[in-house]
């Protein structure tokens, strides 16, 4: 058995057996990697709470015979504290580890993902800005590559004159190819700006209509893009 260091983030944890927990890290060098933690549900573990969703930490690993490996070590590198101690934190942090683990694949190195997580966590624990969910997710599908088209008609090309949101076909539609729905101007313009170099305008916004809209642009189109991946994984399966 080989052993090895890593920075992780605790996606998601489940128990095991009496006092064992199973944790999903997203790893920096590694990817998305299951591992046991033997004892930690124990009080006096040596584990502590840093193996609980949302701890950042550097970790040493066995690697195990099956899918699972084994945690041997654990030293916290940031604690994020206030997001522990804060309903609203806790929501949005929640939100970032779901999105990542729904996007990261197992033992695929994706240091990029494991970065814009620990990115994500830390402003949620530092300002907490109404936007952060929203942001990252949008961020999130430009590092896979697929983030909607909002600049211009993804029937046509138009970039000019009323555009309808229309998120399952890619982005937006102007009036003659027709379809999506409403949206506003002002939100386009933060999502784009988003995507677009923009960030910390959008996290400067203050919490109201505007930034619930641009949030729900980002939670809609990522959702799209999981169904979209877990159908197309889905056809690898089948065939
Ligand atoms: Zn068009």
């Amino acid at each position: 058995m080989s052993l090895y260091r890593d920075s992780a983030v605790v996606l998601r944890t489940h128990k095991l057996g009496e006092a064992d927990r199973i944790v999903v890290l997203m790893t920096r060098e590694s990817g998305k990697v299951r591992a046991v933690a033997k004892g930690v549900r124990r009080t006096g573990s040596k584990f502590g709470s840093r193996l609980e969703p949302g701890s950042y930490a550097a970790l040493q690993l066995h690697e195990g015979r099956g899918e699972l490996d084994i945690v041997t070590q654990a030293e916290t590198i940031e604690s994020f504290r206030r997001t522990r101690e804060d309903l609203s934190r806790l929501g949005r942090a929640a939100s970032l580890l779901e999105a990542v683990e729904q996007l990261s694949e197992d033992r695929q190195p994706a240091p990029r993902l494991h970065d814009m997580l620990v990115g994500g966590l830390r402003t949620v624990d530092e300002r907490n800005p109404p936007l952060v969910t929203g942001a990252f997710f949008l961020k999130l599908l430009a590092a896979e590559g697929v983030a909607p088209e909002l600049d211009r008609c993804v029937g046509c090309g138009e970039e000019d004159g009323e555009l309808a949101l229309a998120l399952d076909v890619g982005g937006v539609r102007c009036r003659s190819c027709g379809g999506g729905r409403p949206v506003t101007d002002e939100a386009l313009a933060v999502a784009r700006a988003v995507l677009g170099g923009g960030l910390n305008v959008a996290l400067s916004l203050p919490d109201g209509s505007l930034t619930h809209e641009v949030e729900s642009i980002a939670t809609t189109a990522l959702e799209l893009h999981v169904e979209r991946r877990l159908r197309s994984l889905q056809v690898l399966h089948d065939w």
